[in-house]
């Protein structure tokens, strides 16, 4: 998975094409990600404890990870980063195009 849990994501495929959002949470086991503002589905819910009166939810639905890419903010544009290893530090990610470092939240 090229994403991470707090990454800005920019969507490249799909209905909600160009939209960017950050990443709320990653379900490896089906490649998809769920990211804030995007793929917004209605939820018919009952009433719980919680909600009491039940009735039409709205939430984040997840998203085939293939669809994204990272948002690069030098570029603003989304890009594909490639990772560079340094001895006697944490792997970075950079910007494929402008060599920026994209960072991990
Ligand atoms: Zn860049």
């Amino acid at each position: 998975m090229h994403v991470r849990k707090g990454d800005t994501v920019v969507v490249i495929a799909g209905k909600e094409k160009g939209k960017r959002g950050r990443v709320l949470r990653i379900l490896s086991r089906k490649g998809r990600v769920v990211v804030e503002r995007i793929n917004m589905i209605k939820r018919h819910t009952k009433p719980t404890q919680r909600n009491p009166r039940g009735g039409i939810l709205e939430k984040e639905g997840s998203i085939q990870a293939s669809n994204l890419a990272l948002w690069c903010g030098k570029c603003s544009a989304g890009r594909r980063c490639r990772v560079e290893f340094k001895e006697g530090s944490k792997k970075r990610r950079l910007c494929v195009k402008c060599g920026s470092v994209i960072e991990s939240a």
